[in-house]
């Protein structure tokens, strides 16, 4: 690390929980999924705190964030002040595809299976025929697409079939995700995680399918250990690592930002400069 007294130190990428309200009902899921009203106002402070703070990349979802009414102005205020944006959603409502571009420049839809049958089990209350459908119009549109797909034993027989049936339907950007507990988790988690072996098998059969299809396949582990930063819907400013969230404090606090920015910068510096994923969150 550099100590020297000039070094710059600031966040460059920032994930914004739009709200906690989701009706998804992932069995992982560690949100309490209520809608908690935050104010479009309050929203737009966040964010400019974010932008004066240097903030170049910013990661919107929730929560499901499409479940806020300000999921596009939100993306559109991040545009115009040339900072990217990035929406993550479960796709299991309508993307207003007249809209988005002027909103962000990737979506993340987080679909754990395309079959009907292994879907339920891993989203039970979305739509997988919705969630194609957001992904068939996107890609119509030739607009940037990533799917995440997060593996447990709920989908893990399902994951090589599903990958083939993305890339047949032309994704080009798969991200995996392994399951690992964090904190509080432990105890939910442990019947749902897949063994480190067990992953790291499927990831060796994901990459001979990535070389051969000429699909980008990442593991979002490899890009992101230790360099998160996240904002909830109340402000609250948090640092996520492999193992658990760090309370930072408020982002309207002046210190919170420059303390959070001093633990990521050269983390985050690297990723942004190899461009080795196109978002870091
Ligand atoms: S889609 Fe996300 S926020 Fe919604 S229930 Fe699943 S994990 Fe929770």
């Amino acid at each position: 690390m550099d100590n020297s007294p000039n070094r710059t130190t600031h966040l460059i990428s920032a994930c914004l929980e739009l709200t906690n309200e989701c009706e998804v009902n992932c069995p992982y899921c560690l949100l309490d999924c209520k809608q908690q009203f935050v104010s479009k106002k309050r929203l737009f402070q966040i964010v400019d705190a974010l932008l004066e703070h240097g903030v170049r990349r910013f990661s919107i979802g929730g929560g499901e964030p499409l479940c806020s009414e300000d999921v596009y102005s939100i993306g559109i205020r991040i545009k115009e002040a040339s900072s990217e944006s990035l929406l993550r959603t479960s796709g299991c409502r309508p993307i207003n595809l007249n809209i988005i571009e002027q909103a962000y420049d990737l979506i993340d839809i987080s679909i754990d299976s395309t079959s009907a049958v292994y879907y339920r089990r891993c989203k039970p209350n979305a739509d997988i025929k919705i969630v194609l459908k957001n992904i068939e119009d996107i890609l119509k549109a030739s607009f940037e697409l990533r799917c995440n797909v997060l593996v447990t034993k709920l989908n893990y027989n399902d994951i090589i079939r599903s990958i083939e049936h993305l890339i047949l339907l032309g994704v080009k950007n798969i991200r995996m995700q392994q399951l690992i507990h964090r904190g509080l988790s432990k105890a939910k988690y442990e019947e749902l995680m897949i063994s480190g072996n067990a992953y790291n098998t499927l990831m060796e059969e994901l990459k001979h399918i990535s070389e051969r299809a000429k699909v980008h396949i990442s593991d979002l582990k490899s890009t992101t250990q230790r360099a998160l930063c996240i904002i909830k819907p109340n402000g609250l400013v948090y640092i996520a690592n492999q193992f658990c969230l760090e309370f930072f404090g408020d982002i309207f606090d002046h210190a919170t930002l420059t303390k959070v920015g001093e633990q990521l910068y050269d983390i985050q510096k690297e990723l942004y400069q190899s461009k080795a994923e196109f978002y870091l969150p």
